[in-house]
């Protein structure tokens, strides 16, 4: 077989490693050119949803309370999809989070390490939720009716995954790993499926399970991941219902043929905790993993298929 063609580079916070196996059907050339445009993606959505860019057109949606705002498709779907599984959660899930992300000192870029603002919408409190974000299907566009500080970093990494994974379809077999969020595309280069270590939170290094997967993506939130700036603050995962952090998870993995889906539901199911988190992902039609701080584990009833 023919080699692979790898290329990788920091993007949205994590190092993204796309890997197509082999040259067929194009060739050497286009197969590296398939993978520059998949790995443009990554630019694109993280230059439309970066939370610390106040030319981003997801902080000059925040500076413009009360008003419909046309969005960018990028946006649009990004947004719609995260305030549907915030209503779906009743608000565990709220990509409003981003005004507490900030007290809590998630107020930098993690690459450029660039702080956030001061923004033109920087003056008073920003008590929003996903209830005053208004979804316009048919107009396309966005509404804040209070001021709040959205924040994409929940779904953002899965729609660039998504959206690289369909320039590569062509290709078939080929793996896109951002920041261990993945898209896995046919087989790898033994022709065999793909397979996907889930980590033991506690001991990063180790594998607790592991699952073989072709054309789906796979996708972790863990507690261990972003550490706040204080320690007393926990992690990047906030229950805004109790303004603490979520503590009834150590890591979700979720599988799921979108990896917008599979991004959104392991945050979502994170906050939720194992037992409604489970339910929230059987309603969906995805599988996964949820491992409690006791390292306890709770999983769909699909996940045996995955073995
Ligand atoms: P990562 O892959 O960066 O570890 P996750 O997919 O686990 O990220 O999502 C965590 C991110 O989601 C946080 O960095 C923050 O941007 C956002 N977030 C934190 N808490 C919530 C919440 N309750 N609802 C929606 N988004 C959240
Ligand atoms: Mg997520």
């Amino acid at each position: 077989m023919s080699a692979s063609g790898v290329q990788s580079a920091a993007l949205m916070g994590t190092l993204v490693t796309i890997e197509v196996v082999g040259t067929e059907p194009g060739g050497e050339a286009e197969r590296d050119a398939a993978i520059s445009r998949a790995m443009e993606w990554f630019r694109r959505v993280e230059k439309t949803c970066n939370r610390f860019d106040p030319e981003s057109e997801l902080r000059r949606l925040s500076a413009r309370i009360g008003q419909p705002v046309t969005a960018s498709p990028l946006l649009f779907e990004a947004v719609r999809f995260a305030v549907a599984v915030a209503e779906e959660t009743e608000g565990a899930f709220d990509p409003a989070v981003g005004a507490a992300m900030e007290e809590r000192g998630f107020n930098r870029d993690y690459r450029t390490l660039q702080p956030a603002g001061p923004f033109a919408e920087s003056s008073g409190p920003k008590t929003g939720t996903f209830r005053d974000v208004r979804v316009d299907e048919r107009r396309k566009t966005l509404t804040l009716l209070k001021p709040l500080v959205l924040d994409l970093g929940a779904v953002a990494k899965g729609l660039a995954i998504d959206l690289a994974a369909q320039e590569l379809q062509s290709l078939r077999n080929f793996a896109i790993d951002a920041g261990g969020d993945l898209y896995l595309g046919g087989h790898n280069a033994r022709g065999q499926p793909w397979s996907v270590g889930i980590r033991n939170p506690r001991d990063p290094g180790e594998m607790i399970e592991t699952v073989e997967v072709s054309d789906g993506a796979v996708c972790t939130s863990g507690d261990y991941e972003r550490p706040a700036a204080r320690a007393e603050d926990g992690h990047h995962i906030i229950d805004l219902r109790t303004g603490g952090t979520a503590k009834d998870a150590a890591s979700v993995t979720v599988f799921a043929p979108s990896a917008m889906v599979a991004d959104g539901l392991a945050t979502a199911a994170f906050v939720l905790g194992p037992k409604a988190g489970i339910e929230l992902l059987e309603r969906h039609g995805a599988d996964g993993l949820i491992i409690t701080p006791a390292l306890e584990r709770f999983a769909t009833r699909g996940m045996t298929d995955h073995d």
